[in-house]
C-alpha cells in the first residue's frame, strides 16, 4: 500500500469559492486518522511545476470561483500545466475538480460576457453561461452516483452509506457533456450540470468533476474514502471506519431538503 497521500492543491488562492479548500481538510483528516501520511503541496500561478513533482501526486484538487478568478489563471492553467496534468489523468491519476475548474477541464469555457476561455480539453464536454437569458443554478443539489462508481468494489469495501451525494450548488454556466465522458450522478434534486439533462458532474478514468461546490465531502464521507482509496490504490479495506455519526446524520438530514 502507498502509504502517503501526496495532494496538489491547485490555484487555493484564486479557486476557493465557498470553502472548496474544505474538501482537502477532509480526505487529509480522514486519512490522518487512518494513520496515512499527508503532505498537501500547493501550486499556483508562479510556483515551481514540472514532472518531478506531478510523479510525487496521487491525489489533485481544484476549486471553483467566480469568472474573475477564472480568469485570472485560466492562461497559466492552458498554456503551463496542460500537459503535465492530461498524462496525470490519462495515467489514472486521481483528481477531484469543483464547479470553475471543472469546467475549465473540458474544452472551452463560454462566459456571461461572452468570453471564450479554452480549457484543458482533458473532459469532454463543454460550457456556456448564457447570461440574464437563463438563471443561475443555484439550490440544495442531490444526485446519486453513476454505477461506474456504485459497482466498483473499492466503493462498495469504503462505503458504509448510501449511494446518494448531498450538497449545494451556484454556477450559471450550463454544462455539456460529450461521447466520451460520462456523468458523475443523476440528479435527484438540483440543476446538476444544465437543468436540462439530469446529468450531473462528470467521471473520466479516475478523475471527477462536480458542481457540488463548497466543502461537500463533509457530507459524503463515502465519496471521500472512494478517492483516499483510489489515491493510495488499496482497494479500501485497509481504511478502518471513522466515528462518523454525526457526519451520517447529516448526511441523511441534508435528503429531505429542498432546493
Ligand atoms: N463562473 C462559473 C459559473 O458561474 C463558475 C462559478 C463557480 O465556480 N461557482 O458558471
Amino acid at each position: 500500500m502507498n502509504n502517503k497521500l501526496s495532494i496538489a492543491y491547485f490555484y487555493p488562492d484564486l479557486l476557493n469559492l465557498y470553502g472548496d479548500n474544505g474538501n482537502v481538510e477532509i480526505i487529509s483528516q480522514r486519512a490522518l486518522k487512518r494513520g496515512i501520511e499527508v503532505e498537501v503541496m500547493n501550486i499556483s500561478i508562479d510556483s515551481g511545476f514540472d514532472a518531478s513533482f506531478m510523479q510525487k501526486v496521487n491525489f489533485v484538487f481544484m476549486g471553483g470561483g467566480p469568472d474573475s478568478g477564472q480568469k485570472s489563471m485560466y492562461g497559466d492553467l492552458v498554456n503551463n500545466k496542460k500537459e503535465l496534468l492530461r498524462e496525470y489523468t490519462e495515467n489514472n491519476g486521481v483528481g477531484l475538480y469543483i464547479c470553475g475548474s471543472y469546467q475549465l477541464f473540458g474544452h472551452y469555457y463560454k462566459s456571461a460576457d461572452g468570453t471564450v476561455l479554452n480549457g484543458l480539453g482533458i473532459f469532454d464536454l463543454h460550457t456556456e453561461h448564457f447570461g440574464e437569458k437563463k438563471p443561475r443554478c443555484i439550490g440544495n443539489t442531490q444526485a446519486e452516483l453513476s454505477e461506474i462508481i456504485t459497482n466498483d468494489p473499492v466503493f462498495k469495501n469504503v462505503n458504509k452509506l448510501d449511494t446518494t451525494l448531498v450538497g449545494f450548488e451556484n454556477h450559471g454556466g450550463r454544462t455539456y457533456l460529450g461521447k466520451n465522458i460520462a456523468p458523475l450522478a443523476k440528479v435527484v434534486v438540483g440543476h446538476g450540470n444544465n437543468s436540462e439533462d439530469k446529468t450531473e458532474g462528470a467521471v473520466y478514468k479516475k478523475s471527477y468533476g462536480t458542481y457540488f461546490h463548497g466543502p461537500f465531502l463533509a457530507r459524503n464521507p463515502h465519496f471521500a474514502d472512494y478517492l483516499i482509496a483510489q489515491a493510495l490504490q488499496i482497494s479500501g479495506e485497509e481504511l478502518p471506519p471513522l466515528d462518523d455519526a454525526l457526519i451520517i446524520a447529516a448526511h441523511t438530514a441534508s435528503k429531505k431538503l429542498k432546493q
